[in-house]
């Protein structure tokens, strides 16, 4: 990408802090953005030191995100910090430098459950030391070490969003770095829980990971349309994979349980291995408490196999 990206979004973003002095400096470089240029706006390691109330520090999305953990990728509490039903996110705007796809490979695996765990992002398939990009402008919030993400930068956009580079061999950029999209973080790798090189990448709203493949159309290496619009509804449906994953177990026990279970003939069950009140309440469409006062029992009652139980 040798384009120049005129956008003077984060132009003044050289402050890391409030401040009408350091504002002014940054009108004087408006429109001097260049795409290539990631070291421009290093935000100096010192200004960060003294700096204990985060809510002072001129992060994008200051509004939605109460703090800025330059640590921990993700120390949010999406349910708790989603009050609407849903929102509406513009990903590029005239002003920024747009979508650029972090790295054009193909996929190799996709956002969902995987055997034991959720995998929250998308893995794009690429070679060590292949150059990684900023998808969006934004701000490195993290950029580090990071547990099964191995070498990680976490990059927080204007709108809320927060994109994930994960595995990478080199980290080229720092923590407060202004950076544009298409601009080089890093490069790719096969760093902490990998087995062969790729690019991980997530897309976050307040800590909830998103399927990237509901923005990104992968094959056309763009967006799939410039605005997106986050339903709680859809987080509980598509993107809570947890929550989706007990869920499903929880289901598909009721359905094995279901399918092998007997039912009552002639309005008597006879107690079978496993067998509880509730579980016979629940294939039977009852309650507990109408079996108790049926058969003359406790909620707490332990069955015996072979035991009539009036439904
Ligand atoms: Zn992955």
């Amino acid at each position: 990408m040798s384009i120049t990206c005129m956008a003077v979004f984060y132009a003044n973003a050289t402050p890391f802090l409030w401040d009408d002095k350091t504002k002014n400096n940054g009108d004087d470089k408006k429109g001097k953005a260049k795409r290539e240029d990631t070291t421009k706006f290093v935000i100096n390691e010192e200004s960060l030191e003294g700096v204990q109330d985060t809510t002072q520090i001129l992060f994008p999305s200051h509004d939605l995100y109460v703090t800025w953990d330059t640590n921990s990728a993700h120390p949010y509490n999406f349910y708790e910090s989603f009050k609407a039903d849903s929102v509406t996110l513009t990903l590029t705007t005239i002003s920024d430098c747009g979508f650029s796809m972090p790295y054009k490979g193909g996929i190799t695996s996709e956002f969902g459950w995987r055997k034991y765990r959720p995998h929250y992002g998308t893995d794009i398939d690429l070679e060590t030391g292949d150059q990684v990009v900023a998808a969006f402008d934004g701000m490195v919030r993290m950029a580090k070490y990071y547990y099964g993400y191995g070498n990680c930068i976490i990059i927080r956009h204007e709108n809320g969003l927060e994109t994930v580079y994960g595995h990478l061999s080199k980290i080229n950029v720092q923590v407060g770095q202004t950076v544009f999209a298409g601009n080089v973080i890093g490069l790719g790798g096969n760093t902490g829980r990998s087995f062969g090189s790729h690019l991980h990448f997530e897309m976050r709203y307040l800590g909830q990971a998103l399927d990237t493949e509901d923005f990104i159309d992968y094959t056309k290496g763009e967006l799939k349309s410039n605005t997106f619009v986050l339903r709680k509804s859809d987080v509980e449906t598509k993107y809570d994979l947890r929550a989706l994953h007990s869920r499903h177990r929880r289901d598909v026990g009721l359905a094995k349980y279901d399918k092998g279970s007997k039912v009552a003939k002639n309005g008597v069950y006879k107690v079978r291995p496993g067998d509880t009140l509730g579980r016979i309440a629940r294939i039977h469409g009852t309650t507990v408490k109408n079996l108790c006062r049926k058969n003359g029992l406790k909620p707490t009652t332990i069955l015996r196999l072979g035991q009539k139980i009036k439904i």
